[in-house]
């Protein structure tokens, strides 16, 4: 029987993959970066239930880790794809990671590692050596080589210390083809870029930061290991405003509403007010947009009195010289009058948007896929439109159970 593919290690991927093994099919699961998790494994916490992303995630990687049927083959992409239902031949293309799976992840590479990258799991905030673990979560547990800062054979050091013979540092880019029954495209999505608003000021202001890197400000894992800062001085914000529809329902910009940025941003100031009782709090909003448990967050919000809800749309963002702090200009539209604020942080409820893949594919007209895909190709989740994870998950579900009828 052949295996069925999974482009993309999110937690739809993931999902589709635990499902098919564990009715007794193989799978290959691939995923671009150098471990699983996606959008979701980088967040503090997420709703309905606000637990963290290790609740939910660590159970299906031991799922995958005792489940022989699921090849994962990270720093992948799928280069190619030619066949048809129940016999499609894909070839995929791996970066090299430059650490075996000898590798213990014992740590005395990066004890010894002269080179510093920008952590790119934490966008920027911190730095990493160019040797490095992704995150704490990490899986699979291995380190990974950033060949842009690793100095290779003229530094060596890390090669000197791995008692492992774990490192090789000539490692390769390695195309493979696989015959495969079917495919599920599980690739997820990414924020709008912010920089593209050029009335938020994003790029030029240190202190206007998007919902994800929101997310990494929250987290224990975190570049503040759990204690908020704001970014141009460190200091805890004593005041924080939430602007939504950053990108989204903005003809300029994404015409779409995003779906979940208006909980997300719900979540932040709940997850705030949780650990920073003192810290005021304004979500600008066109509309709040929240259904099903997540109606819960707003009927708490609405109570909480640090919290404001201004509904009106952000025109501007001025930053003030000497303290960095900014100035956010909207029109209060219930009370036709224009409001200006100053606040030590902004959080732009950035929109979302596909990722996207090396193959032809149906798409729609914002570049999500449709469901109207070659026969035995299954489109899933976030990749099709943005939804929350318990929506991805039954999505996800649903492909799985297609794909397992296709090998049948
Ligand atoms: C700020 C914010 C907060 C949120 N908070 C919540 C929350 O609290 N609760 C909730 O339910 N939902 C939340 N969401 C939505 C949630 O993030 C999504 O529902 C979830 O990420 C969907 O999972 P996914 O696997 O479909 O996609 P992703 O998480 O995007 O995973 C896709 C994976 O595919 C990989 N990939 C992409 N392209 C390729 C390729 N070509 N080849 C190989 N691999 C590829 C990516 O690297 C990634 O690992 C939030 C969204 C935002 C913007």
């Amino acid at each position: 029987m052949k295996p069925v593919l999974i482009v993309g290690g999110g937690i739809s991927g993931i999902t589709a993959a635990v499902e098919i093994a564990e009715v007794g099919e193989e799978v290959i699961l691939i995923e671009k970066e150098s471990y699983l998790g996606g959008n979701v494994v980088k967040m503090n916490n997420y709703f309905p239930k606000l637990c963290p992303p290790a609740c939910g995630l660590e159970i299906n990687f031991r799922r995958i880790k005792q489940n022989p049927r699921i090849k994962i083959h990270v720093l992948t992409e799928l280069a190619a794809l030619t066949g048809e239902k129940g016999n499609f031949k894909a070839t995929l293309r791996s970066s090299p990671q430059f650490v075996k799976n000898t590798c213990t992840a014992c740590g005395k590479c990066v004890e010894v590692c002269p080179e510093v990258r920008p952590d790119d799991f934490n966008y920027g905030f911190a730095d990493t050596k160019a040797i490095y673990l992704p995150h704490d979560m990490a899986f699979p547990l291995k380190y990974t080589i950033d060949e842009q800062y690793c100095k290779k054979d003229s530094c060596n050091k890390c090669l000197e210390a791995c008692k492992y013979d774990a490192i090789n540092l000539s490692a390769k880019e390695e195309e493979r083809e696989v015959d495969v029954s079917s495919v599920i495209l599980a690739t997820g999505w990414k924020n709008y870029p912010a920089e593209l608003l050029d009335n938020l000021y994003y790029k030029e202001f240190k202190n206007v930061v998007t919902n994800v890197e929101f997310e990494r400000l929250l987290a224990p894992s975190g570049p503040g290991k759990g204690k908020l800062y704001r970014p141009s001085d460190k200091k805890e914000p004593k005041d924080i405003v939430f602007v939504q529809c950053a990108g989204s329902r903005d003809e300029n910009h994404l015409s779409y509403c995003s779906a979940v940025c208006c909980s997300a941003s719900l979540k932040h100031a709940l997850t705030v007010l949780e650990r920073y009782p003192d810290i005021k709090i304004k979500i600008f909003y066109i509309d709040l947009r929240v259904s099903g448990r997540n109606e819960d967050f707003l009927n708490k919000v609405e109570e909480h009195r640090n919290i404001e809800l201004i509904k009106g749309k952000v025109a501007k963002i001025e930053e003030l010289t000497e303290s960095k702090n900014l100035v956010v200009e909207a029109e209060n539209t219930i009370i036709s009058k224009k409001i200006r604020s100053e606040t030590d942080l902004v959080v732009l409820a950035t929109g979302i948007v596909p990722n996207t893949l090396a193959i032809e594919v149906n798409k729609n007209k914002h570049g999500f896929l449709t469901d109207e895909q070659k026969d035995g190709i299954y489109a899933v989740a976030c990749g099709k439109k943005p939804m929350d994870v318990s929506a991805s998950l039954k999505d996800a579900t649903a492909a799985a159970l297609k794909a397992i009828q296709t090998i049948h």
